[in-house]
């Protein structure tokens, strides 16, 4: 925008002022026949904020607020420190009133953060509420420009002579109501996902809870103990998963993946791929006439199937046959075939007998459901630590990462919750735990991002051999601990003092003894400021993690976007953590980012209270910013309707003559339509070509340049 110029030349530019300019290109602005209600001749007023010396610190706000007055069709010009505050937003409302304002400009922070604010004070002081345009003069201004004063103050000049550009030639606008359907969508069924869809059906709406895996209760049924408590992770998550199986007002789906999504806040069209299972539940065998049939969970198939295959669940060290369930707490507690490695013998139906659950010729089905609104709660994977090849995982045998060590040292493990050593089944005594592995990672190769648990869950490992095995000792490398929550840091100091041994460094390389399949470190203490070399039994990697495999598919299907890291996005980091940029989809837990079960909870509780507000108040608003046909103007040509991402567009006929008609509620008001039509026929409601044009000129011709 503004380069930076002498005092000298920024005030010969006030003088001649945008005014004649800017005005007379207004006048000349095409005289579009929209569907619009006649303005009368614009008056507008302008506030500036300080926001406390975040943009007073930077911006010279006295001679912006002159400037501004100087403007065309400004009437009011005024400054104060927190706009946003109630005193601010009276300001607003009071100068409407007493100075007959067509328009108000607020020179701020980012629209993302008070353009609702702002547009319910323009509402109260008794304006339409989109007759309100907002000018960033803070996160793209002051903040940008924090040591160049004169420069940060110019561009908020252009700024405000931009936007009042535009809110000279705002008009009313109605928002559109819908009505919302009385359901939800929870996507992916791990902690998150369960108490989002518990909480929203205890709230009385029917909930839609999609697992593209057989089971429910997402990684946490694969670990042990949790920290700080050390409960069994099992023993608090089963009696959710039984309730979650219960719960009249769920309708679970498991081994099921949302395909295709429709529609919009209150009215989102979606279609659920069921997998072909292979085995009827008793209610499907029911519904097929099949008296007292369907899967019972009695296991005699199992028993019988020649196919053994590794079981992904106890992270590939324990066999399963091509008819499975992952573990006995599964629910819903039926069989599954795994089509990759079924050899459709046939011996699995014999034994199954008369409860006919058994169908090999199961083929996916399409399942359509409407929703009003709908949860993300996808989860996480480990990632692929083996590419940081320096640390041996998938070379040695005795270099397993932390989710192996959860099934290795559960009860319900490969290995009965005995921790042996992979290459020969001896209990180790001395482990290893290498921290931040893959993670706070800038070489490219790994996350440059805090993982966030495993701080927490390598203490909990070291703890639990202490626990298991008489005379271990155990090494703990890391570069910091983050023992952030409640009671954390007291485990931390319980851990210590247990006997654990803290190595501050991270580890430069795993190599293994090939007579004894020992593994040799080498690491730094960054501390003591001298290298180590250290022979352990067993090295135990704190992977890093990443958002679950088929995220990206799902996010887009909903039309959320992703963060640099790929996690997906929230709304706004502190005030719409659970909320996404599309109306009507949430997020919890991980998929949004790493974070311990009691804020995975938490965030999923936020997640369904948010989600069943617009279900509860049955109707939600739509941002009117549709785009409208002008009708006299349109050739019928369609070249538009297939261009519309959304399907909001259609041809009809109309007194003889073919017209494009729009969809308000399917709309988003992307523009794509309005920035192709050849006739200038599409006018894109608060983004109409008038006011576009208006605040280029006002850039470019009014500009302090
Ligand atoms: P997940 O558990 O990953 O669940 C996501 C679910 O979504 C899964 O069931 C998945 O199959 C499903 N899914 C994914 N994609 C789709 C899709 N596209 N369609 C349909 N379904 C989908 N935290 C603690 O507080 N205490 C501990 O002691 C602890 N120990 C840990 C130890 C290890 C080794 C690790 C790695 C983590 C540990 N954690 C611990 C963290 C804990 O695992 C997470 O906080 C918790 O599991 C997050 O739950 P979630 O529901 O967000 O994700
Ligand atoms: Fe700060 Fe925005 Fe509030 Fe002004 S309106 S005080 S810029 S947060
Ligand atoms: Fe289910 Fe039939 Fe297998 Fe028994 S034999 S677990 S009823 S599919
Ligand atoms: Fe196993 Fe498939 Fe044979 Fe059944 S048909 S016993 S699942 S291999
Ligand atoms: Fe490293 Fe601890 Fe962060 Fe995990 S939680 S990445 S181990 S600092
Ligand atoms: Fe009408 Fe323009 Fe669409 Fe053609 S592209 S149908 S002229 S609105
Ligand atoms: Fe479709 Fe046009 Fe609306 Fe975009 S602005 S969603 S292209 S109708």
């Amino acid at each position: 925008m503004a380069e930076k110029k002498t005092k000298k030349e920024t005030a010969s530019k006030k003088k001649e002022t945008p005014k004649a300019a800017v005005s007379a290109k207004t006048e000349k602005a095409p005289a579009v026949k929209a569907p619009a209600t006649e303005q009368k001749k614009a008056r507008v007023g302008v506030f500036i904020c300080h926001c406390g010396t975040n943009i007073a610190g930077s911006v010279d706000i006295p001679d912006v607020q002159e400037y501004a007055k100087s403007l065309p069709n400004v009437a009011f010009a005024d400054n104060y420190q927190y706009m946003c505050s109630t005193p601010g937003q009276s300001k607003i409302i009071a100068a409407i009133k007493e100075n007959d304002l067509t328009g108000i400009v607020v020179a701020a922070c980012s629209p993302r953060l008070h353009e609702p604010t702002f547009r319910t004070a323009t509402k109260e002081g008794g304006l339409n509420p989109f007759r309100f345009e907002m000018a960033n003069i803070r996160e793209q201004g002051s903040w940008v420009h924090m040591h160049d004063r004169e420069g940060a103050t110019d561009k908020a000049k252009d700024a405000i002579r931009i936007a009042v550009a535009k809110a000279s030639l705002l008009q009313d606008l109605v928002p559109k109501t819908v009505p919302v359907e009385h359901a939800a969508m929870v996507v992916g069924a791990g902690i998150a996902g369960m108490q989002a869809a518990l909480d929203l059906a205890n709230a009385g709406i029917k909930t839609y809870l999609i697992e593209k895996n057989p089971t429910i209760g997402g990684r946490m049924s694969q670990l042990d103990k949790t920290f700080p408590t050390l409960d069994c992770s099992q023993c608090i998550l089963t009696p959710k998963m039984v309730d979650v199986g219960r719960a009249e007002n769920i309708d679970l789906m498991t081994c099921a993946e949302v395909e295709n999504v429709e529609g919009y806040i209150g009215n989102f069209d979606v279609t659920i791929r069921r997998k072909a299972r292979g085995v009827l539940t008793p209610a499907e065998a029911e519904a097929k006439g099949i008296v007292g049939g369907g899967c019972n969970g009695c296991g005699d198939c199992e028993a019988v199937c020649p196919v053994i295959k590794p079981n992904p669940f106890e992270m590939g060290m324990k066999p399963r046959k091509a008819i499975y369930i992952y573990h006995p707490q599964v629910v819903p507690l039926i069989y599954t075939i795994d089509w990759d490695s079924c050899i459709k013998c046939g011996l699995c139906v014999e034994v199954c007998g008369e409860k006919k659950a058994i169908d090999l010729e199961m083929k996916d089905e399409l399942v359509k459901v409407k929703v009003g609104t709908a949860i993300l709660a996808t989860g996480y994977d480990l990632f692929p630590i083996e590419k940081k090849e320096e640390w041996g995982y998938k070379k040695y045998e005795n270099v397993v990462t932390s989710l192996e060590f959860e099934r290795l040292i559960c009860a319900s493990g490969p290995t009965g919750g005995h921790l042996v050593r992979p290459s020969d089944g001896v209990t180790p005594k001395k482990v290893a735990f290498l921290l931040c592995a893959g993670s706070r990672d800038n070489t490219g190769v790994g996350k440059p991002y805090c993982s966030r648990f495993c701080c927490m869950y390598s203490l909990k490992h070291a703890h639990q051999i202490i626990e298991k095995i008489p005379g271990v000792q155990p090494y703990i490398f890391y570069m910091d601990i983050r023992s952030f929550g409640k009671m954390y840091e007291e485990f931390y100091y319980r851990i210590q003092d247990e006997g654990a041994k803290f190595m501050r460094g991270r580890v430069a390389n795993v190599l293994e003894d090939p007579d004894t399949k020992n593994l040799l470190i080498n690491a730094e203490d960054t501390l003591l400021n001298r290298p180590i070399k250290l022979e352990v039994d067993m090295v135990v990697l704190a992977a890093a993690v990443e958002p679950a495999a088929e995220t990206d598919r799902t996010r887009k299907l909903f039309g959320v976007s992703r963060s640099m890291d790929g996690w997906l996005l929230e709304a706004h980091p502190k005030l719409n953590p659970c909320g996404t940029t599309t109306a009507g989809v949430f997020l919890a837990g991980v998929c949004q980012g790493p974070k311990d079960i009691p804020d995975t909870v938490a965030s999923a509780e936020g997640a369904a209270s948010a989600a069943s507000i617009p279900i509860h108040k049955g109707e939600v608003e739509l941002e009117p910013y549709f785009a409208q046909c002008i009708e006299e103007k349109c050739a019928g040509c369609g070249m538009c309707v297939n261009l519309c991402p959304y399907q909001a567009l259609s041809l009809v006929e109309k007194e003889g003559r073919t017209v494009m008609q729009v969809t308000e509620a399917k709309c988003k008001g992307c523009g794509t339509c309005g920035g192709f039509c050849p006739g200038g026929a599409i006018w894109m409601q608060h983004f109409a070509t008038p006011q576009i044009i208006a605040q280029i000129d006002a850039f470019l011709i009014g500009g302090a340049k």
